[in-house]
């Protein structure tokens, strides 16, 4: 009788389960891309949007490596989609370039470099700054949106949370507030500034989606992307900084959630399995560095 009772409670528990698990399914099936019929974009290019030296990793991977330094790669994406092209981040600035001393978001933490503009690499394919017709942005530091000056006349796409957050009065991490008054400058008042809620289809057929992945700011946002050749990537934005942070939970120290930080990294895993998807990280430099460059692009 026990038994049996103990059988029906965990049946009874599996159901509801299954029923929650449905149902937050098909809330995030409604915006995300069936992966059987979700459309394609043609083109993915990597651009080289900077590098950077840091002289204490252990900002970014908190109590390992300590006083070492490391180099982040910055790293910007253009996809072809028909005849519009849509940028992913927009790099250091590029009044850097060339710049020996380089250039800073938070000085005692990081030092940027940037070897070539922009403007250069996308003249490398025939394009110029006013062919990109949406720039879609992952955050607000800094080392991503340092060019929007370029694209004054770009639909930008971010999250009303991030918005909404840079806007906000300052907390209690100084660096933060740092940040966030950098990103009100960077950022500008753009005039066609699409702000949007959580999971978006970009184009309306699956094949770019922005979805939502807060913790490192509050409004962080990754991209996946389907091609026709290479299946499913998800461009990762700053949900994680190095494979080994993403493999291990690991949160750096200037997020502004950490438990959403570690939800978020779960979410991408979730997708990672669900579209097969590879899975590339921006600031990654050993990963980066074996990713095709523009000119070359995956498609
Ligand atoms: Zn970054």
């Amino acid at each position: 009788m026990l038994r049996q009772t103990r059988v029906a409670l965990s049946f009874t528990a599996l159901a509801i389960m299954l029923m929650m698990g449905g149902t937050r399914h098909a809330n995030a099936a409604s915006k995300l891309p069936d992966p059987i019929h979700a459309g394609v974009a043609e083109r993915l290019y990597r651009l080289d949007c900077g590098h950077s030296l840091a002289n204490d990793e252990s900002v970014w991977t908190p109590g390992e490596n300590v006083g070492r330094s490391i180099e982040f790669s910055s790293t910007c994406w253009l996809i072809k989609h028909g005849s519009d092209w849509l940028l992913w981040d927009t790099g250091v600035p590029e009044s850097t370039l060339n710049d020996p001393r380089g250039w800073s978001t938070l000085p005692k933490l990081i030092v940027y470099h940037l070897n070539r503009s922009l403007t250069d690499q996308f003249a490398e394919i025939g394009l110029k700054p006013g062919d990109i017709g949406r720039v879609a942005i992952s955050h607000t530091h800094g080392d991503h949106i340092g060019n929007m000056g370029l694209f004054p006349d770009s639909a930008i796409l971010m999250q009303r949370a991030e918005y909404t957050w840079v806007h906000s009065p300052d907390g209690p991490n100084d660096n933060v507030n740092q940040l966030m008054a950098l990103a009100r400058k960077l950022l500008g008042t753009p005039k066609n500034l699409q702000l949007i809620d959580g999971d978006t289809d970009v184009f309306g057929d699956g094949s770019v989606t922005l979805f939502s992945t807060p913790g490192h700011t509050p409004g962080h946002q990754s991209l996946l992307v389907h091609l026709k050749k290479s299946g499913f990537i998800i461009l990762s934005g700053d949900v994680a900084h190095l494979e080994e942070n993403f493999e291990k939970d690991i949160v750096p120290t200037l997020n502004t959630d950490k438990a959403a930080s570690i939800a978020s990294m779960e979410r991408v895993r979730r997708l990672i399995a669900t579209y097969k998807a590879k899975f590339f990280i921006n600031h990654d430099k050993s990963q980066t560095d074996k990713l095709k460059l523009l000119p070359g692009f995956y498609d």
